[in-house]
């Protein structure tokens, strides 16, 4: 056997003493008695007893060797400014932002929802969270006031921290009015709202509810405000992600497993260096920004690049020149990322020094090979997809080159991830698939690994009725992906099993795409599905039945309406969620009992056989989506 291939076996056959050699990565205050609870399957609690602190691992740890290196530093291309925060530093301001949100009223388990453009301040409130044990729950910063009321309202934070605004490609994104029509829409008022002024749009503020960062900064420049030392299994955060139904899901982590999940990733994935730079391109917003922008780095001593703006502006060599600039050693970014460079001027990669990087590593979306390939050559160093989701906090297949140099195959995420006992299993018999080259979906033997979720936030029916109920007669956890694995034990992500899309590396539920464009008054019924897209893996795209389509045949009409319900989508969840089309037809293709045929419209859209519809009601509805759609 190999290397990873012992290393990855100890991690299931001998599961706990793997996982209480991996705990010593982090600092406990206390060791836990228990490396992993299973005695209530799906529901796993790891290192029972044990008592620790995120904050702690990520920054207080660090100030004795390395107190003035770098830990954060923020670069915005949109306001033209640049911070580096030394450990030292990041450790006081977490410290003024623990101590003003202490100031606010809030508690241990309280939640405090933070809706933040990339700036320092996000990062500093999400730390100041886990050092008092509050709950952060970061919603994007790109969704709108309907998107950010339900997570309000799901929620239930005490405080919300936010911004005047951010900022897109020059332009001014003001979050103000969009929290303020959000709590305005909330059943859930939070207590007060902690407002980061970059003065670049006015802000209207509610006296006794809103509080100014810098003021209150002030007042606490020097408060001390200690780790408060939590359990291993209490909730570090939430955060919101789509799935088939309209409503978001809370996907809930721990602390101790969370971060002894970091800390092992970061070594045995990552090859992480204390002292070196790592630049992921995320936003905090998404799971990868939570990982591997603030907690992962951070745990394992290295500095961390928070950057606003686009990856090309002022032109496609930004990020090259942060490399050059920081030494970067390790950069995670997104396929879609990826392909949008590939379209620049490519002398734009050869003007700076590339030379620290060691590697890329790209995720959130199939990775295809023509763009792998690309990349591969222009960089000339190991492209290294990785494959997971916002349930599970880490990577669930890719390469562990900290543990053996392993190739990569493109095309392919790589090999399960020690602690993920993944099984390919036949969706309508149940029968797990041990042959090469055979399609099923991927799902995961309880438990979960730690950092993985604990459970959806007030919701354990919905955790175990979702995730681990959906295959017949087995106890497992469904990824809702497709996959194959290869004669190697490479695995190939074919794509969601459900009514997820992914657009541009952003998960989006096409449920609640459709719940928003159903509010539009004249919208009698809506079907929406993802369509494969050249730049941004996939598109959402919308048909419609009007309630009045009488002026439909027009087209100034059409183009209005069309026009109108991206709007309302822009209002409710924001642009990221905006299909690229709608289009109007006369009824949707169902079944005859009713049921919406999403599968049969993709397939049609993307020029594929739609494949058996004897149970469809009327054949002329996907007729008029596929004249639509050719046209
Ligand atoms: P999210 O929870 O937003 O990270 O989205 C997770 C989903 O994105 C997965 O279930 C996959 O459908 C997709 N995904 C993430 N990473 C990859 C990858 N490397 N290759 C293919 N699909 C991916």
């Amino acid at each position: 056997m190999t290397a990873y291939a012992d290393f990855y076996r100890r991690s299931i056959d001998e599961r706990d003493a793997f996982w209480a050699e991996q705990a010593a990565l982090i600092d406990w205050k206390t060791q836990p008695t228990q490396i992993c609870d299973y005695s209530k399957p799906p529901f796993a609690n790891w290192y029972v007893g044990g008592t620790t602190n995120l904050c702690h691992n990520a920054v207080d740890r660090h100030l004795a060797k390395r107190g003035d290196q770098n830990a954060l530093i923020f670069v915005s291309t949109e306001t033209n400014e640049e911070r580096v925060y030394s450990f030292r530093e990041l450790h006081a301001e977490v410290q003024r932002m623990a101590a003003s949100l202490l100031a606010l009223g809030v508690k241990k388990g309280d939640r405090v929802l933070i809706y933040m453009p990339m700036i320092a301040e996000a990062a500093f409130a999400m730390l100041a969270c886990a050092r008092i044990g509050a709950i952060h729950s970061v919603v994007f910063g790109g969704f709108a006031s309907g998107a950010l009321a339900s997570r309000i309202e799901d929620a239930t934070p005490h405080v919300v921290v936010s911004a005047d605004a951010g900022s897109r490609g020059g332009k001014v994104v003001p979050y103000k009015p969009l929290l303020d029509e959000a709590i305005r829409l909330s059943a859930h008022k939070p207590a007060a709202v902690l407002l980061v002024d970059r003065k670049l749009a006015t802000m209207d503020l509610t006296a006794g509810r809103d509080h100014d960062w810098a003021t209150l900064r002030e007042q606490h420049l020097n408060t001390v405000v200690p780790c408060e030392w939590v359990d291993s299994t209490h909730i570090s955060y939430t955060l919101y992600t789509s799935g088939t139904t309209g409503k978001p899901k809370g996907v809930q982590r721990d602390t101790g497993g969370y971060a002894v999940a970091l800390a092992a990733s970061m070594q045995h994935i990552f090859e992480a260096q204390p002292g070196e730079t790592y630049f992921s391109t995320s936003d905090i917003g998404w799971v990868v920004g939570h990982s591997y922008i603030v907690y992962g780095p951070l745990i394992a001593g290295m500095a961390t690049i928070m950057y606003e703006g686009l990856p090309t502006r002022p032109d496609a060599g930004i990020w090259w020149h942060l490399v050059e600039k920081y030494k970067v050693t390790r950069m995670f970014s997104a396929p879609t990322a990826v392909r949008v460079l590939k379209k620049q001027d490519p002398a734009l990669l050869k003007k700076y020094d590339i030379s620290s990087l060691k590697a890329l590593y790209l995720a959130g979306e199939p990775l295809d090979e023509t763009t792998a390939q690309w990349i591969s050559d222009s960089l000339g160093v190991p492209i290294i997809d990785n494959y997971w989701q916002t349930e599970t906090g880490w990577p669930i297949l890719t390469i562990a080159n900290g543990v053996q140099k392993a190739p990569s195959k493109f095309g392919s995420p790589g090999v399960p991830m020690y602690g993920f006992d993944v099984r390919l299993i036949d969706e309508n018999t149940g029968e797990e698939l041990k042959g090469a080259n055979q399609k099923g979906v991927v799902t995961i033997e309880g438990p979960l690994p730690p950092g993985c979720l604990q459970t959806v936030w007030r919701d354990d029916a919905r955790f175990v009725s979702t995730y681990w109920k959906s295959i017949p007669g087995k106890l497992v956890y469904n990824t809702f992906d497709w996959g194959i694995r290869d004669e190697d034990g490479y695995f190939f992500i074919l794509g969601r099993t459900d009514d997820v899309i992914n657009v541009a590396g952003h998960r989006l539920g096409t449920r609640e795409i459709e719940e928003s464009i159903s509010s539009h008054p004249n919208v009698a019924e809506v079907a929406v599905v993802g369509v494969a897209d050249q730049l941004k893996g996939q598109v959402a795209m919308a048909f419609v039945v009007a309630k009045d389509a009488s002026a439909l045949s027009e087209d100034a009409a059409r183009l209005k309406l069309e026009g109108d319900i991206m709007k309302v989508v822009d209002g409710q969840l924001g642009a990221v969620a905006r299909p690229a089309r709608v289009f109007f037809v006369n009824l949707l293709p169902k079944t005859r009992s009713g049921k919406l045929l999403r599968r049969a419209i993709q397939a049609v859209c993307e020029g594929r056989d739609p494949g058996d519809l004897t149970t469809m009601d009327d054949p002329g509805a996907l007729q008029q989506v596929r004249q639509l759609f050719t046209k």
